[in-house]
């Protein structure tokens, strides 16, 4: 069990030294809404053990986070009415993330709601996916 540092906005809250408001708890995971939502019904998932992002967490507590995920997704949408969900996990502040504790977003959707939160893209050179796929095998090749 990792304990994030004593300032941790998320961390506080599990210790239930800041407010929240719960929405689901077990032995691993804690979920609660996010305080400036997206949508209504917007929900945020955190393992109880400390990890900054997905690439530093302990395989078990991502298990467990995409456990809660499985439980609480359809039971955001039967209590908001939405039609859809989008599941968000900002990594690193270059991508947004605001609070340095893994988080897991569970964003209602609907679907005339127009939130900015599908990703755009444009289409790639096959020459430079090949490469791209070539780059990312080495990583993991010398990452093992
Ligand atoms: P991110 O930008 O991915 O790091 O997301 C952090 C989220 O935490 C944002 O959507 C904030 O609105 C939300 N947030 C910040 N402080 C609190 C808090 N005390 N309680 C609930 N949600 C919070």
């Amino acid at each position: 069990m990792r304990e994030a540092p004593a300032d941790n906005v998320f961390g506080r809250i599990l210790r239930g030294e800041l407010p929240s408001f719960a929405v689901y708890n077990d032995e691993h995971t804690y979920a609660f809404l996010d305080i400036f939502p997206s949508a209504p019904g917007h929900t945020l998932v955190i393992p109880r053990s400390w990890a900054s992002t997905v690439a530093d967490a302990r395989p078990q507590d991502l298990a467990a986070c995409m456990h809660t995920l499985q439980r609480l997704i359809p039971a955001v949408m039967k209590a908001t009415g939405a039609h859809g969900v989008n599941v968000v996990s900002n990594n690193g502040p270059a991508a947004g993330q605001t609070i340095d504790y893994l988080h897991f977003h569970i964003v209602p959707r609907f679907s005339d709601d127009r939130l900015a939160l599908n990703v755009p893209g444009s289409a790639a050179d096959a020459d430079a996916l090949a490469e791209m796929a070539a780059a990312i095998h080495r990583s993991l090749l010398e990452q093992s």
